[in-house]
């Protein structure tokens, strides 16, 4: 089985990408002996996981794939885009940024409310260019939070054909039609173009 190193400390991610490529041996970055913190300084999801799938299989020699997400939404000219996790400061609680996100779009018409989750994803191949992947799920910014299930933005995101939030889905039901799990997807056909 090939081995890649997937560069996350997020518990969570790690098992749904072992879901999703059961072909391969996928370890953390930490499982790989990396520990060490890499700035996400990229104006791009892309720059952002090629910063840190390179950086980090420069150091371990190995096969690595990074992700960058985030949420964009277009009212906002494309905010809080790459600094989602930085949004009103990383400690910050989501209950308090969706509020200031609803607040910011109070009384702005539904057609004017779309918004996507976006992931990149960078596979990093030693002595061989990086390619890069990106998946996306359309949606718009609800009237409320709703829902009880996944994490940050989630509350707020509604899916249109669903007319959910998708922190109403369950788990196995966004992993099918979320933005990291499409770029999974991609990925893996990266991986199989390249006979990897
Ligand atoms: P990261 O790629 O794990 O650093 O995620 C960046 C930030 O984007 C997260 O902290 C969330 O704020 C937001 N985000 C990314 N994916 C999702 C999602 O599936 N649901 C809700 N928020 C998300």
């Amino acid at each position: 089985m090939r081995r890649i190193v997937f560069a996350t400390k997020n518990k969570n991610k790690l098992e749904e990408i072992k879901a999703k490529l059961p072909e391969y041996e996928i370890v953390s970055m930490e499982e790989a002996g990396f520990n060490m913190e890499i700035e996400e300084n990229g104006k791009t999801f892309e720059e952002n996981a090629i910063i840190k799938a390179e950086a980090i299989s420069k150091s371990l020699n190995e096969i690595v794939m990074a992700d960058d997400s985030g949420l964009e939404i277009d009212y906002l000219d494309k905010a809080p885009g790459v600094l989602s996790a930085r949004f009103l400061g990383h400690d910050t609680s989501y209950d308090v940024k969706n509020k200031k996100i609803l607040e910011m779009l109070d009384g702005v018409e539904e057609e004017k409310r779309s918004a996507r989750f976006v992931c990149a994803i960078a596979i990093a191949i030693p002595n061989m260019d990086t390619k890069v992947v990106r998946g996306t799920i359309e949606g718009v910014i609800g009237q409320e939070q709703k829902g009880e299930n996944g994490f940050g933005y989630d509350p707020i995101f509604v899916v249109k054909e669903l007319n959910k939030t998708t922190a109403e889905l369950s788990m196995e039901e966004k992993n099918k039609i979320s933005h990291r799990g499409r770029a999974l997807e991609l990925a893996l056909d990266v991986l199989k173009e390249m006979n990897i």
